[in-house]
This record gives structure tokens, C-alpha cells and sequence, in this order.
């Protein structure tokens, strides 16, 4: 059923209009459940009208990539469609969500397990995949257990496994359990962890849409974008494509934490401004969340108790926010005030969407400490492959310490600029990169905090001698 949204731009978005009926676990997730709320609904005519059907409705919704790098999904699931050379394709799920500040795959599986099956179905459908394998976070033990049994009630029902939903296509879909390793959530640290080896990142290319898994080619994907691929089957590409504007279409989730009022995910239209995303309150938007019947979905009015409602202490209170989880670098308050949440604003404001988690910080917030605590993680949860990343960041970390204190000379704020610079774009994976991302957007934004750090201390030490 195509349908037109029923969206005010940028505005609240209409519960009709929102593809994760469950986000907050209030209803029942189990097959019953989710078919009642759309779920598995002329799933056997999505997948008989064939590969390009899919993968043009795909494309003409502007889809891209909901893990992190935004790349066109349409495009990427369409490298897998070629003549077949004997070699099985895959999917490959990267549910290993662990970037700080994340958790909106995690209220997908945990609460809509079926939405992430039947799009296993579907998007493996549009690359002619023989199976999917979940890739989950090994601390997401409730959500595995989620997963699987929705897996099992697909089975048990026919939807997947051989002759999947009277198609003639047969896919079994496999969830694996990693380990806890944050790298592994680079697709192709996550490819090696899967066949059994220690989660490293490979040198592409060969890209995974060649060599992947086994050998064989695979796509890796996140959970959001394989999750919302048959509800854009369902309602057409076109529709989704209304959503936000151009090159950055869509509802997205976003997860909303740190120093607001109520912490949150919700789902939302791409482009949303930042500052209306966090200060809206329920009081406001009582009215837009209407109850509403649709032929085959029910939504509830869900939404209304999930909102951030505001900065704690109010907008003037706010210090920074981190847009997109913590490899995107932060933006102070005035950025705040105008930035569009999609890919292209928040490049404009020299940061990025990410994984579209917000964490939000208001004056409380010690900058400084803030930021080596993340540089302390990248340090932590780097491979060691590449000498940029493994003694680079190490490097980085001690020098954020000494920041913290005070305890550095002024000039070594230009030292780290550069040391940031230097890791940037020379390493095998992403890794490096977002350990030196947030200290440029410290420095770029909060050079006069550090240097007046750096001032007190100096001060400190001299009253004391
Ligand atoms: Fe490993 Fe870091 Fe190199 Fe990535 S950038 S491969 S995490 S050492």
C-alpha cells in the first residue's frame, strides 16, 4: 500500500507514519504479536516480484546506511546482484552495536525481533543470498534470546528456512554471539571474528562484496537498515522517500542520552533540527500523537512518554552535544541551535550522523575529562594492527590525561592537533580515525578551556613553590 506521509517537514512524526511500532516493548513481540502490528504482511509478494523490484524500491528511497557510514543501500545490495560463479552469497548483520552512546539496534531486537527477521528475508531476497548471519554484541544476551526465538516462530511458521514464505526461495537465518570486542563491529574485524578467527580488521580491497565471509560475497549491513527494508517494500520507496530531504531520506531512530530530562530512543524523520529533537516535551505534542487504525497496523499513541524533554536545567544549560556517537567530534551549543540532524548538516557543521545517538552535555560537564574518557576507550578497544592507532592513540590518551590536570604545556594542544591528524586516514579501519575525531572537536570548539586549564595549573604549581 503506497501512502503519502502524513508529515509537517521536519515536524513530529505521525505514529502512522512510524516503522518501529514497538520500540518501547509495550506490546507483545512474539510472530501473533507483530503480524497483528504489520509485520510478515504480503511478504511472499514482496519477495515474488524479484530482485530489481526490490532493489529499485530500495533505491528510489533514498535509503542509506544506518550504521555509521551512510552509504546508498540500494547501490551497495545491488553490488551483490551478478551472475553467479558458484560461490553462495551471504548477509552478514552487524548487530555487534557497541559505539558509546548506541542502543537503538538493541530496542529493535530486544522489542521487535520479527521487523530484523523479516528483513534478513528481504534484503537477502534483493542479493539473492542463500542465509543471514546476526552478528550480535555478546552482552546483548536478552536481545539474542529474542532474536532467536523469533527466528524459531519464523521457521516453525514457514516464513524462512526452505521454500521461505511458498516462494521456492529457501534462507535460514543464524544468529552468532560475539565476545565483547568493540572492533568487531568493523565489518571486516566482524567477518573474521564470525569464521572463527580473532576480530582484526582486513586491508580491503578485496571488498566484501567479493571475499567476504567464507570466501564467498557478502554485504554486511546494520540492523536499522535491514529492519526497515520491508516496511519500504510494503509502502513504497517513494513514501519513505518523503521523509527528511534530498540525499537524506527517511525516519531514523535516535537515541537521546546524557543531561536531558528523559533519556530516550525514538524514532523521528531524518533532518529533524537537533534543538527540536531535544527540547520537545510531551505537554507540547500531546495532540500530533493521535490513535489511529490502518488496514493492517495498529499503532498505539506510543510515543508521547518518550521524548527528551528538554536539557536538564533548561536550553541555556546546555554545553556540547555529541551528534552521532562518540567517534563524531562534539558541537557547542550555538552549532546546537541551527544543525539539521542528517548526513549532510552535520558534516556542514564539521562533525557527522553516525550512529545518530546524541549525547548531550550541559555545564556540569568537565569537556576535557569527558573527552579522554572516550580517547581512554579507542585505547582500550584498538587491535594493535596499525602503528598510527595502537601507539598514536596510547599517545593521545596520555596526553588527555595531562590535559585533564592542566598538567601540559600550551603548545602540546598543537602537538595533538597534529598527532590527531597523523593517525586520521592512515590506518587499516575507522578506529583511528574516531579516536582522532573528538579530540579535533575539542580542540576546534574548547581550545580556550584547555588553555585556561593549563593556566590554573601553572598557577597552582607556582603558589605552591
Ligand atoms: Fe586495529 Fe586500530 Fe588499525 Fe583499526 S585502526 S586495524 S583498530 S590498529
Amino acid at each position: 500500500a503506497q501512502a503519502a506521509p502524513k508529515k509537517t517537514k521536519f515536524g513530529p512524526l505521525a505514529d502512522e507514519d512510524r516503522i518501529f511500532t514497538n520500540l518501547y516493548g509495550r506490546h507483545d513481540w512474539r510472530l501473533k504479536g507483530a503480524q497483528k502490528r504489520g509485520d510478515w504482511y504480503k511478504t511472499k509478494e514482496i519477495l515474488l516480484k524479484g530482485v530489481d523490484w526490490i532493489l529499485n524500491e530500495i533505491k528510489v528511497s533514498g535509503l542509506r546506511g544506518r550504521g555509521g557510514a551512510g552509504f546508498p543501500t540500494g547501490m551497495k545490495w545491488s553490488f551483490m546482484n551478478k551472475p553467479s560463479d558458484g560461490r553462495p552469497k551471504y548477509l552478514v548483520v552487524n548487530a555487534d552495536e557497541g559505539e558509546p552512546g548506541t542502543c537503538k539496534d538493541r530496542e529493535i531486537m530486544r522489542n521487535d525481533p520479527h521487523k530484523l527477521v523479516e528483513g534478513c528475508l528481504v534484503a537477502g531476497r534483493a542479493m539473492g543470498a542463500r542465509a543471514a548471519y546476526i552478528y550480535i554484541r555478546g552482552e546483548f544476551y536478552n536481545e539474542s534470546s529474542n532474536l532467536q526465538v523469533a527466528i524459531n516462530e519464523a521457521y516453525a511458521a514457514g516464513l524462512i528456512g526452505k521454500n521461505a514464505c511458498g516462494t521456492d526461495y529457501d534462507f535460514d537465518v543464524f544468529v552468532m554471539r560475539g565476545a565483547g570486542a568493540y572492533i568487531c563491529g568493523e565489518e571486516t574485524a566482524l567477518i573474521e571474528s564470525l569464521e572463527g578467527k580473532q576480530g582484526k580488521p582486513r586491508l580491503k580491497p578485496p571488498f566484501p562484496a567479493d571475499v567476504g565471509v567464507f570466501g564467498c560475497p557478502t554485504t554486511v549491513a546494520n540492523v536499522e537498515t535491514v529492519a526497515v527494508a520491508p516496511t519500504i517494500c510494503r509502502r513504497g520507496g517513494s513514501w519513505f522517500l518523503g521523509f527528511g530531504r534530498e540525499r537524506n531520506s527517511g525516519t531514523k531512530l535516535f537515541n537521546i542520552s546524557g543531561h536531558v530530562n528523559h533519556p530516550c530512543t525514538i524514532e523521528e524523520e531524518m533532518s529533524i533540527p537537533l534543538k527540536e529533537l531535544i527540547e520537545r516535551h510531551a505537554d507540547l505534542d500531546s495532540s500530533m500523537y493521535t490513535q489511529v487504525q490502518l488496514p493492517f497496523i495498529r499503532v498505539l499513541n506510543e510515543a508521547t512518554n518518550y521524548l527528551a524533554g528538554g536539557v536538564r536545567g533548561g536550553w541555556d544549560n546546555l554545553l556540547a552535544i555529541i551528534p552521532g556517537g562518540s567517534s563524531t567530534p562534539l558541537i557547542p551549543k550555538n552549532v546546537c541551535e541551527e544543525v539539521l540532524m542528517d548526513f549532510d548538516g552535520l558534516i556542514q557543521a564539521q562533525t557527522g550522523l553516525g550512529t545518530a545517538a546524541i549525547i548531550v552535555m550541559d555545564k556540569s560537564t568537565d569537556i576535557i575529562r569527558a573527552i579522554a574518557r572516550l580517547i581512554e576507550f579507542y585505547k582500550h578497544e584498538s587491535c594493535g594492527q596499525c602503528t598510527p592507532c595502537r601507539e598514536g592513540v596510547d599517545w593521545m590518551n596520555n596526553m588527555m590525561w595531562r590535559f585533564v590536570r592542566g598538567d601540559a604545556r600550551p603548545s602540546e594542544i598543537d602537538m595533538i592537533w597534529e598527532l590527531s591528524k597523523q593517525i586520521e586516514g592512515h590506518t587499516i579501519c575507522a578506529l583511528g580515525d574516531g579516536a582522532a575525531w573528538p579530540v579535533q572537536g575539542l580542540i576546534r570548539h574548547f581550545r580556550p578551556v584547555m588553555e585556561s586549564r593549563i593556566a590554573d595549573y601553572q598557577q597552582q604549581q607556582q603558589a605552591r613553590a
